[in-house]
């Protein structure tokens, strides 16, 4: 009796493994220096993202949530890796077409995690997380199956080699001269140099869908990294959307985004895998207002790219998962490092045995409602283990021990923003309450009578900081590696005289 009680164990234990639902598919969707204040569903007045804003009313919108830096390589290094930038070394600044160093290897990513479980991997879009010599450290050796894009920011390059539309038409501003033209990638090689920007987007969105369509006809489970350029300085778009938003190039570009997110959606329909899918959106870091109209807007919160107020990093964010996450809004703090533990606990994948900085938001998502994260530290581009955290915030408190003003922040009335305003320590800190005051504007130490649950907040932040500063191991600086001109990618290695004649147009 007792093997047939087994035996009858055994077939419920296959029955139910056979029945088992495959892991979810994901879907990330990264929009690049767009700002909490460049959604029509985060309060802009003229924005058009019909499609982001179906998400968000259909998801869950997030209003306290931060990407993990104020500028795009170390934002995305700690995006794919759930670790501060500051371990996995990807700082000071971001890294350059010639740079020697890239996201370390024995970093494990979010592609590798799942890919660890089965699944399909791309990245489509920027990556700017290096290349290395012979890219070294390209999507490919970081776990991605794909990747069709283009290695760092679309300004790295000469602005007067990108076609604009209509064609002849120069980009606006001055993009980073004596390097080569921007290149697009398919894994390691280049499809044709420079990009042609009007004809990128409609490539990326074929891909997508194909990629989308060939893993659930082949029922695998799929990862799919959508990095998009947009809303990145020169704001570019396609012909669909030149000229079409009232908000000018920035809104062009920002609905050729949207349109893309609205493609997405249509693809994970079409394809039948719409409900068994997370998708995912939120952008790498704040607003270059060095950029005026063309740069975005941090909406009512201060500063943006660069800076460690408010403005740089906490961004739009929407989880959006058809019958499985609840609409509605969270006030629940929550970031970019939360990701790598989060995608894992869906995907049903073990967490590698490494420091994470991020927490499953499980609970967010599917649960109670409630965050396991407490606190958020603010590192500047330039972090150092002197300084440690710029700023804290705990709860709704947030402690600024550092400010410094960003170029990239530049031409808005408040000079905290600015270039030119040098670093400055403060000490006691600046102290607000984000409930009462997101816009940083009224400092609770200043004045005569401080309250007591307001001291016992300044005594919570401070250790807060010591803690962190002393647990955090900085990891060898990937940019202090420095550059070198051959390592920029030419299509035409032999060519002379580079880099401007590294010009190959297109095969395809
Ligand atoms: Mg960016």
């Amino acid at each position: 009796m007792a093997s047939q009680g087994l035996l009858a164990l055994c077939l419920l234990t296959v029955a139910g493994l056979g029945a088992a639902s495959p892991p979810p598919n994901v879907v990330l969707v990264f929009a690049d220096d767009l700002g909490f204040g460049d959604l029509a569903s985060y309060g802009h007045p003229t924005s058009a993202t019909p499609n982001l804003d179906k998400m968000a009313a259909s998801g869950l919108r997030f209003t306290d949530f931060y990407s993990s830096s104020p500028v795009c390589s170390p934002s995305r290094a700690a995006l794919l890796t759930g670790r501060y930038q500051t371990r996995s070394g990807v700082y000071p600044g971001v890294f350059y077409p010639g740079s020697r160093g890239g996201l370390p290897l024995a970093e494990v990513t979010l592609a590798e995690l799942l890919k660890g479980r089965g699944y399909a991997t791309a990245i489509v879009g920027k990556w700017h997380l290096g290349l290395g010599p012979h890219g070294t450290f390209l999507p490919t050796h970081q776990g991605f199956d794909h990747f069709l894009g283009v290695p760092y920011s679309h300004d790295q390059g000469p602005c007067q080699n990108l076609t604009c539309f209509p064609p002849d038409t120069r980009c606006f501003g001055i993009c980073d001269q004596g390097v080569v033209p921007v290149p697009l990638l398919w894994n390691q090689s280049i499809l044709e140099q420079p990009v042609s920007f009007p004809h990128l987007v409609p490539r990326y969105n074929a891909f997508a869908r194909d990629f989308i369509a060939d893993c659930a006809r082949r029922g695998q489970p799929f990862f799919l990294y959508y990095a998009s350029h947009h809303t990145h300085y020169p704001q570019f778009a396609s012909q669909e959307y030149t000229g079409q938003s009232p908000r000018g190039p920035f809104g062009d570009a920002l609905l050729e985004f949207d349109g893309s997110v609205g493609r997405l959606l249509q693809a994970l329909h079409d394809s039948g895998v719409d409900q068994n899918t997370l998708v995912f959106f939120t952008s790498d870091n704040g607003p270059s207002t060095m950029r005026m109209s063309r740069g975005g807007s941090s909406g009512l919160l201060k500063c943006g790219k660069g800076t460690t107020y408010e403005g740089g990093m906490r961004e739009p964010a929407v989880a959006y998962w058809p019958g499985r996450i609840a609409p509605g809004v969270t006030h629940e703090l929550a970031s970019t490092l939360d990701l790598f533990p989060t995608l894992a606990a869906v995907a049903g994948v073990p967490l590698p045995n490494i420091t994470l900085d991020g927490y499953d938001l499980s609970p967010v998502l599917f649960g109670n409602g409630k965050s396991p994260r407490q606190t958020m530290f603010y590192y500047p581009p330039a972090a150092s283990q002197l300084l440690g955290a710029f700023a804290v915030r705990y709860g709704k408190y947030k402690a600024h021990f550092f400010t410094q003003g960003a170029f990239l922040s530049g031409t808005t009335p408040d000079q905290d923003c600015h270039g030119l305003t040098p670093l400055k320590a403060h000490e006691p800190p600046l102290l607000f309450d984000l409930e009462v005051d997101p816009a940083e504007n009224y400092n609770l130490l200043r004045g005569a009578a401080v309250k007591p649950e307001v001291l016992a907040a300044l005594k919570e932040v401070c250790l807060q900081k010591a803690r962190f500063d002393q647990q955090m191991v900085f990891g060898e600086s990937q940019l202090a590696q420095g550059s070198d001109p051959s390592l920029q990618p030419c299509c035409a290695p032999q060519c002379s005289p580079k880099p401007s004649c590294c010009r190959c147009p297109s095969a395809s």
